[in-house]
């Protein structure tokens, strides 16, 4: 428990609360408990960047107590306090209604990254992002889950661009004090640190605690004084391209993990792997068992029974493979410890195509746990296919990997402009319905003026932020005004339709596309009555040079005048940029190569916000799209084919549609297409959704397991 008295001196008794709140996420998703920071004082709001720990310790002690004063402001104060009280300890949730084994132990969800908040930089994309909105939910639903990763203390890359497009990371270390996590203590009301078992020379990580509602995450921290240097780098950047330090930081991940839930005394049953990842985590899942008592098997049909796996992509990348001889450098001494052979460990990991191939976290993941699945329906077919050596009886369609569709957190990606519209439409409690197609009919009687309204206010308000963005880096980094700044989105027009492509710039995004047949783009772009401007955002992995010259060929792009200032690269795609543009741009592109897009969610974000999409039918977007609520094209292995197929949909369909205003000044047709985006994505692809499918599906079947004697 933190002392909040100690960390926010200044903060008057009265609304004290605000402490406890600003420690823990829930108010990230609550917009009456983010007003109360934000109304306190804007402009601390705004420096802070909407960190309210960063806020409170730097506010004026005057306008604390100007606040506390306020009879207005403690009205709400009141309000949102005893609402997050009510919801961090509820006494009746979903899941204590639904699954009987309301007492159970808890589900320990392991992962790489998690994408919370900006003021936690701990993700690289979208699977963060999934991990993070999961926790949330989790919350929401009132699940019994406790989450484990990594802290990345000096790892997050801003971007920056140089004049000649190529792009530069800027390391952001983070500074613990400023962000809202806290030590997690030991008796001594130290900071707790754990040794990695099984490691020699020994490993220690330090541990940290993330309140995300009422879900606790600990992350672990490897940059401590019990550490030598080399060992202090473990935790300092997400994915790191050496093998070896990569094995490290996953053997921290799962076995460290398992050791820091131990040593915190909680006692779970049931292991959730988000990726291959922390898959060693099982290991330890299993030597538990064996130091029961149990034989080898004996133990892993116990652990099989009461774990879930979720594989993210079929992109090669994202599934690691170690050599041999840096398994048998870090954990030779580990495999005694189960009774096995040098040779029947590395069984556990081998690909049946390719076992000299050396140890595959994803077949021992798959091996090992009992219930998997991939993150849409096409992505189940394709990881059956994949991994169907693993289950050599098997024909293709039987491989045990289920589909469960990814989902997104509706109060978090929501605007919360939208969000009031909600409430006057659909009724107060339409959030605790929103997984029911039901509670969406009545955004049919929204009156189609008042959604517009609200919907430009929120274009021009991420044009602004935009605009403002460029000119402070112009003004405070003196950037270059001739490339940087035009490039950056100072001449993008609110009136004109704006497509937005943000997300990583890996290769099977295709990114590029659009630039295929640069005279049909150009007259689509510059078309004096009804234009067409583009906002690109997004980083290329440090080490992936083919995805920063993308990146630089869309930047050299975005300079050339012959498209007439109707491209922007925006810098620094990251949690905030993307909240901006879900919720501001009138068309999302989507366009990998199929079927690489295991889901995709930044799609969702954007149509449960009435931003249809015009995507290729891949990832989620096969289940999503009913021909009324976005744009659709089968892929044809060309990327000629493809790109044609989406001037094709601009020209015909987009373009007039969008343009057709009535005499209202609102374009009834496409208003229509917007609430069919908001109707058919936000139930199904709520991560309310997703949740329950995971606890129904494979939740409760393994806390059942756990449960036997
Ligand atoms: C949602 C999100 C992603 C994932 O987007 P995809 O469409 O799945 O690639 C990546 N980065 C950020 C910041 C996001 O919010």
């Amino acid at each position: 428990m933190n002392d909040y008295k100690k960390i926010f001196p200044n903060l008057p008794e009265r609304i004290s609360g605000l402490g406890e709140l600003a420690y823990n996420l829930w108010w990230s998703w609550h917009p009456a408990a983010r007003m109360l920071f934000k109304s306190m004082d804007r402009q601390g709001w705004k420096d802070s960047i909407h960190n309210p720990v960063r806020m409170l310790k730097e506010i004026p002690r005057e306008i604390l107590e100007a606040t506390a004063g306020d009879e207005e402001y403690l009205t709400r104060y009141d309000g949102v306090i005893s609402e997050f009280r009510n919801k961090i300890k509820p006494k009746r949730c979903w899941f204590t209604e639904n699954i009987t084994e309301a007492q159970c132990s808890p589900i320990a969800y392991f992962s790489a990254e998690y994408g919370l908040h900006h003021s936690l930089p701990f993700y690289a994309g979208g699977l963060g992002f999934l991990a993070g909105d999961h926790l949330k939910e989790c919350s929401d639903l009132g699940l019994p889950l406790v989450a484990v990763g990594f802290m990345y203390p000096g790892g997050y890359l801003r971007q920056r661009i140089r004049v000649d497009g190529w792009q530069e990371e800027v390391a952001a270390p983070l500074d613990r004090d400023a962000a809202p996590i806290a030590r997690a203590l030991d008796e001594k009301g130290k900071q707790l640190v754990v040794k990695v078992p099984c490691l020699d020379p020994p490993i220690y990580v330090g541990v940290w605690k993330v309140d995300v509602g009422n879900i606790p995450l600990y992350l672990m921290d490897t940059d401590i004084e019990a550490n030598d240097p080399w060992n202090r780098q473990i935790s300092a950047q997400l994915y790191i391209g050496d093998l070896e330090q990569r094995l490290r930081q996953e053997i921290i991940l799962g076995i460290g993990g398992s050791e820091v839930l131990e040593a915190l005394g909680i006692k779970h049953s049931v292991l959730h792997l988000n990726e291959g990842h922390p898959a060693f985590a099982i290991l330890e899942q299993i030597r538990a068992q064996v130091n029961k008592g149990m034989n080898f098997d004996e133990a892993a049909g116990y652990v099989r029974n009461t774990s879930v796996f979720t594989t993210h992509t079929p992109v090669p990348a994202g599934h690691d493979v170690f050599p041999f001889h840096l398994l048998d450098k870090y954990l030779g001494s580990y495999y005694p410890l189960f009774g096995l052979s040098r040779e029947h460990f590395f069984q556990l990991g081998a690909h049946p195509r390719s076992p000299e191939a050396g140890f595959n976290m994803t077949a021992l993941a798959l091996r090992m746990t009992g219930y998997h699945n991939g993150v849409s329906k096409r992505h189940a077919e394709v990881a059956r296919r994949m991994w169907q050596p693993l289950w050599p009886q098997a024909k293709e369609e039987d491989v045990p990997i289920d589909g469960i569709t990814n989902g997104v957190h509706l109060p978090t990606w929501v605007d919360p402009k939208m969000e009031l519209l909600f409430n006057k439409h659909l009724g107060k409690d339409w959030l605790e319905r929103h997984d029911d197609p039901e509670t969406w009919k009545p955004v049919d009687d929204i009156p189609d003026k008042e959604l517009w309204q609200v919907y430009i206010w929120l274009k021009i308000k991420l044009i602004d932020a935009i605009r403002e963005q460029a000119r402070k880096r112009w003004a405070e980094e003196r950037r270059a005004a001739s490339v940087n700044v035009v490039t950056s989105g100072t001449l993008l027009d609110p009136l004109a339709l704006t497509i937005g492509f943000a997300r990583r710039f890996a290769t099977y995004k295709r990114a590029y596309l659009i630039f295929e047949d640069m005279e049909r783009l150009k007259r689509l772009l510059t078309n004096r009555w009804r234009p067409v401007q583009i906002i690109f955002a997004g980083k290329a992995h440090p080490s992936d040079d083919e995805g920063k010259r993308i990146l630089q060929h869309i930047f050299k792009l975005a300079c050339d005048p012959n498209l007439g200032g109707r491209v922007a690269f925006v810098e620094d795609y990251g949690e905030q940029l993307a909240q901006h543009m879900v919720h501001g741009v009138d068309v999302w592109l989507n366009n990998p190569v199929p079927p690489m897009e295991a889901s995709g969610t930044s799609g969702m974000k954007a149509s449960i916000n009435g931003i249809p999409q015009l995507s290729i039918l891949d990832g989620w977007w096969i289940e999503g799209f009913n021909g009324k609520n976005g744009w659709a094209f089968e892929g044809s292995g060309s990327d000629k084919k493809d790109a044609e197929a989406v001037y094709d949909i601009l020209e015909t369909e987009i373009v007039p549609l969008y343009y057709k205003m009535d005499e209202d000044g609102v374009p009834h047709g496409w208003v229509e297409v917007m609430k069919e985006a908001i109707k058919g994505t936000a139930p199904q692809f709520s991560a309310r959704r997703m949740v329950k499918e995971y606890t129904m599906r494979f939740y409760r079947k393994s806390l059942e397991a756990a449960a036997q004697p």
